[in-house]
């Protein structure tokens, strides 16, 4: 059985930026169980396991493009310290948190603190990074009426309800 759209394709996989640096693995844990063509994983990966099958073991490399896309400016701003009020006393480069926006939450990660403002950005943190995945394939199988018209898996891996 190969791997197309709605299929259940379980995967164990190891993800590395260009540097060759663990950002995110499988290993030791259970798999990713994600439905094809659904979304549920970056579309640059989606379209490298396409057509593949139980035991192939995929190397691919994703473009920023096709992986969480290149960071976009308006979403790095500067806030004046002052507007952090008390809950936060000590600012540090590195801190993530959630900036209410106009659009609803957002996480975003100081990036830097200069003369009372903190520069916020809320890119994701792998945006404009090129994308390198070790994935080997262990499970493939058709997808219930259900999972198509949720959008999602279920059972093992998957949505309980
Ligand atoms: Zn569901």
């Amino acid at each position: 059985m190969t791997i197309k759209i709605n299929s259940v394709v379980t995967i164990h996989y190891e993800l590395k930026d260009s540097d060759g640096e663990v950002l995110d693995s499988s290993t030791g844990q259970e798999p990713l169980v994600y439905l094809h063509g659904a979304s549920n994983i970056i579309v640059g990966l989606e379209e490298q396991l396409e057509g593949k099958q139980i035991g192939d073991q995929v190397v691919a490399r994703v473009s920023p493009e096709k992986g969480y896309g290149l960071p976009v400016e308006a979403l790095i701003q500067q806030v004046p310290m002052a507007a952090f009020g008390d809950e936060i006393k000590n600012i540090e480069v590195g801190m993530r948190f959630q900036a209410d926006t106009e659009q609803g939450p957002v996480p975003v990660v100081v990036t830097a603190i200069e003369e009372g403002m903190v520069t916020v950005d809320g890119n994701h943190p792998l945006a404009g990074k090129e994308l390198h995945f070790d994935v080997s394939v262990t499970a493939v199988r058709d997808a219930s009426a259900e999972e198509i018209e949720h959008g999602h898996v279920h059972g093992p891996g998957g949505h309980q309800h």
